[in-house]
């Protein structure tokens, strides 16, 4: 069997953090099974999906990483969902129901009252022929139902039927169909609620294993259901925690600011949300994963634990600092010319430490390019005079730095900041940053020269 995934956002909104959880877990599923990952638009919201939010949501699962091998989108297969639900009709496994949302709620709040469960009557099914003409010419529009198979032969006499599953994250789970209603498919405008279309895709698809967070847990013994009505083998599923922020909240809050799009924008590495959405709530550490190739080594879904996944948006920036300070040059070349900094890969691993964001480099390219001219402090003036005639002759080194503050030293008795900061302050216009033993060389004699004088 080839392992085959997908990640099927609606194209309504921009892509954050959360949603990077499970486009990742399924991602690295498929690269760790050598398998094929589809990205499905479920578009079927016609109003709020558009073209512009799903041409975001490719171009942010490219800037993680994620290379779909396939994708479609639901709006163009209403033809595949309407061939189903005839099917499920004939079957006489989907049903006609004219309930209002008001009757309904009503009906509910009266089960409650009377501590029952708030499951639907199937008043549908009894409805004759005659019924249902006498309601549409009413004016009223069928929406269409499920029956789930919670019965032997007489669906008013319900009993318990346990839907199973082995969930690679959850473990044994299991459902009582009979506690549930039957699920609505086909609103009454004759659209479809996400429940079929998404099996129906799946099916069609060979999807063999459903990944995605656990607020679909509910759906999935009800889906299980549906796969069997349309006697097709049920995938595999994992439900995983879903992101939080540390006080529990959900991310629609702050989903502006933690969009992948303004992560990038900020300047956040890939790499970094990728680690944070995938290593919260697991067993393992959150740290910087440099691929996701090693990230996909470092978790399996065994490893999602059972409670939510809390993180602190704060720890990005850290995190972010953590990878940075080890990118290879060429991963950052590019970035790096169009920020107009020069110096090749011996600035790059001079400043990199230095910096929490790729752009930091800039800041340290403008201290070694073309600093601020800082006035010296009274009293430093002389000093810097004498720095500039003890400066070796080139070819300059790593070695030059001291080599030339210790016979600075011996030369003016200076010791420690006195010795140090007058220097780094000439040369650079900053009071601090990378080591200057790197950035000596870097800077040159003759720019030296003219920064001490
Ligand atoms: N469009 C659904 C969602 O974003 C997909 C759920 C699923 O993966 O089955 O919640």
């Amino acid at each position: 069997m080839t392992v085959t995934v997908r990640f099927a956002p609606s194209p309504t909104g921009f892509l954050h953090i959360g949603n990077a959880r499970p486009a990742l877990m399924n991602w690295l599923f498929a690269l760790r099974e050598g398998g094929r990952f589809i990205l499905r638009y479920d578009d079927t919201d016609r109003e709020r999906s558009t073209q512009a939010f799903a041409d975001a949501i490719a171009g942010d699962l490219d800037w993680l990483g994620i290379r779909p091998h396939e994708s479609f989108r639901q709006s163009e297969r209403i033809a595949l969902y309407d061939a189903a639900a005839a099917r499920l009709k004939a079957a006489g496994l989907l049903y006609a129901c004219y309930e209002t949302a008001d009757e309904l709620e009503r009906r509910r709040a009266r089960a409650r009252a009377l501590g029952r469960p708030p499951v639907y009557d199937r008043a549908g099914l009894k409805l004759t022929d005659a019924d249902r003409a006498k309601l549409e010419a009413e004016g009223r529009v069928a929406h269409w139902r499920f029956l789930l198979p919670n019965f032997e032969t007489d669906p008013f006499e319900t009993r318990r039927t346990e839907v199973s599953w082995d969930d690679l994250c959850r473990g044994a789970q299991s459902v009582d169909l009979a506690s549930l209603s039957d699920p609505v498919l086909i609103r009454e405008d004759g659209t479809y609620l996400y429940t079929l279309p998404s099996i129906v895709d799946d099916i069609a698809a060979g999807v063999s294993h459903v990944i995605r967070g656990e607020d679909h847990v509910a759906n999935t013994a009800v889906q299980i259901a549906i796969f069997q009505a349309l006697e097709a083998t049920p995938p595999v599923f994992a439900h995983h925690n879903l992101l939080t922020t540390v006080s529990g909240e959900g991310l629609s809050k702050r989903k502006g600011a933690l969009s992948l799009r303004s992560l990038k924008e900020e300047g956040v590495e890939p790499m970094a949300v990728a680690s944070l959405a995938v290593l919260t709530g697991t067993s393992h550490a959150i740290e910087p994963a440099e691929s996701l190739a090693a990230l996909a080594g470092m978790i399996e879904l065994a490893d999602v634990s059972r409670s939510s996944a809390k993180f602190d948006p704060s720890d990005l920036r850290p995190l972010n600092a953590r990878l940075v300070h080890a990118l290879a040059f060429d991963a950052v070349a590019e970035r790096l010319a169009e920020l107009g900094v020069g110096g090749g890969a011996a600035f790059w691993l001079a400043v990199r430490e230095n910096c929490e964001i790729v752009a930091d480099a800039a800041r340290w390219w403008k201290a070694v390019d073309a600093p601020a001219r800082v006035a010296p402090d009274a009293g430093d003036a002389d000093y810097l005079a004498l720095a500039a005639r003890t400066l070796p002759h080139e070819p300059w080194d790593e070695t030059t730095w001291g080599a030339w503050t210790a016979a600075l030293k011996a030369e003016s008795g200076r010791k420690g900041k006195a010795l140090f900061l007058p220097l780094r302050k000439a040369l650079t216009g900053e009071d601090h940053g990378p080591d200057m033993k790197r950035l000596l060389p870097l800077i040159g004699r003759c720019n030296s020269v003219a920064r001490l004088s």
